[in-house]
């Protein structure tokens, strides 16, 4: 018997709560709440019709502490799980030691006037979280997060040391729109425009913005992409807890299409977040451009094809060298079909339900803040076969 209260009604908690609406033995009770209640409505009804199962729905604003504490004092949940934006973690991790509550989410916070991609304003709360008993389980989407766990699972079954780790992001998906992002667009060119980032022997190297790529062959029929080194957070918890670790890099595919629209928009200001004055308002130019192009959900009847995310690590085990592939494809369509959206929110909603799952049955518990890697990856890893994002492993 578990309660569990999801914040944010997008891309990403509309597959959450539909996941967890198939696995009722744990997920006994289901709450969703998010700025907008009709978007959360729209999910219920949904997940009514695919599941037969009841979602209640709330309005709530996340960066009001105070409106989220009284949300949580009468739903009493066992489970806050935070699927609204990065700028929400904060506020909601406070209304979780508040409230004696445990904290679940899937991107670490950034403060809103700065694209920093750091976990040291989370970190900060170790202690609280330890002193009240309470768990926070930070990254549990797909990259941070199931990246986090192949590591885990690497390292637990086939390396004495991993010396050296690419993950590996490919998109091969096709939507048909001239330029779209494939999560929250503010978020997604954030993070897409920053100073790239990796990790050798004990220090941080940075490059220009999306100036390294490299040729991938993916498998099983993706075929040749490039992909691009750009910094992303799972780095900064997996170079302290894999063993080893000389070299650790992040690597994105991207379209020709996609970069050349970018780079316009870059070039003309429009991805800045520095407020420029407009009709006597102060407005972000992200932020408007994040309102005129396409909501992700809305691609989801439009993406055909797959998504192949993994992480290829080399290292010895029993003194010799070895070199390890482990990856998951998932189709848009397919996601599509079973739950309304496409992939990417697809891989991110499973392992935020599957994050929750361990936590409400004590596979994994704890008192503090936590990353993914921390925990034993076996049962994660056997969930992802059966709630939808099955792995394979081949050694290169
Ligand atoms: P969306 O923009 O689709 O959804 C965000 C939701 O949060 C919206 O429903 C929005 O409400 C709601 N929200 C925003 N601000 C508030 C607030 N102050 N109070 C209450 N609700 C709020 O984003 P996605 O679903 O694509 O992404 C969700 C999260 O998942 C993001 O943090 C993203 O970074 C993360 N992510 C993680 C990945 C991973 O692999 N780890 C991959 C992809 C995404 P409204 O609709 O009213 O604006």
């Amino acid at each position: 018997m578990s309660k569990v209260l999801i914040i944010g009604a997008g891309g990403v908690g509309s597959v959450a709560v539909h996941k967890c609406a198939q696995v009722p033995e744990v997920f006994t009770e289901i709450h969703l709440a998010s700025r907008t209640k009709s978007k959360c409505d729209a999910i219920a009804k949904s997940v009514r019709e695919r599941t037969g199962v009841d979602v209640a729905t709330y309005a709530v604003d996340a960066d009001n502490v105070a409106e989220t504490v009284k949300l949580i004092n009468a739903v009493k949940p066992d489970l806050l799980v935070n699927l609204a934006l990065p700028y929400q973690d904060l506020p909601l991790m406070d209304a979780c030691l508040e409230t004696g509550v445990n904290y679940l989410d899937t991107a670490n916070y950034e403060p809103p006037e700065e694209a920093k991609f750091e976990y040291k304003w989370q970190w900060a709360y170790q202690e609280r979280f330890k002193e009240a008993g309470l768990m926070a389980l930070l990254g549990s989407g797909f990259d941070p997060g199931v990246t986090n766990v192949f590591a885990a699972h690497a390292m637990k079954h086939h390396f004495d040391e991993i010396h050296v780790l690419d993950i590996i992001d490919c998109n091969a998906g096709d939507h048909g729109q001239a330029f779209a992002t494939n999560f929250n667009p503010e978020i997604n060119i954030r993070e897409i425009t920053q100073r790239g980032r990796y990790w050798e022997r004990g220090e941080w190297v940075e490059t220009d913005p999306l100036s390294w790529s490299m040729d991938y062959d993916f498998p099983e029929g993706i075929g040749h992409k490039k992909c691009y080194l750009m910094y992303h957070e799972e780095l900064e918890s997996l170079v302290m807890h894999i063993k080893g670790l000389k070299r650790a890099r992040f690597w994105m595919t991207f379209g020709d299409q996609y970069l050349t629209h970018l780079r316009v928009l870059e070039g003309i200001g429009m991805t800045s977040i520095e407020p420029v004055e407009y009709n006597g308002q102060k407005i972000q130019p992200l932020k408007f451009l994040k309102a005129v192009l396409p909501e992700p959900g809305s691609l989801g009847p439009l993406t055909k094809g797959r998504t192949c995310i993994g992480n290829v690590m080399q290292g010895v085990k029993d003194c010799k060298e070895k070199k390890l592939y482990v990856y998951n494809i998932c189709s848009h369509e397919a996601a599509y079909e079973e739950v309304g959206s496409q992939a990417i929110s697809y891989t991110t909603g499973v392992p935020a339900m599957i994050g929750a799952m361990m936590m409400l049955t004590g596979k994994w518990k704890g008192e503090g803040v936590f990353h993914m890697e921390q925990f034993d990856p076996d049962p994660f890893m056997a969930a992802l076969n059966k709630h939808g994002l099955p792995w394979q492993e081949v050694e290169l």
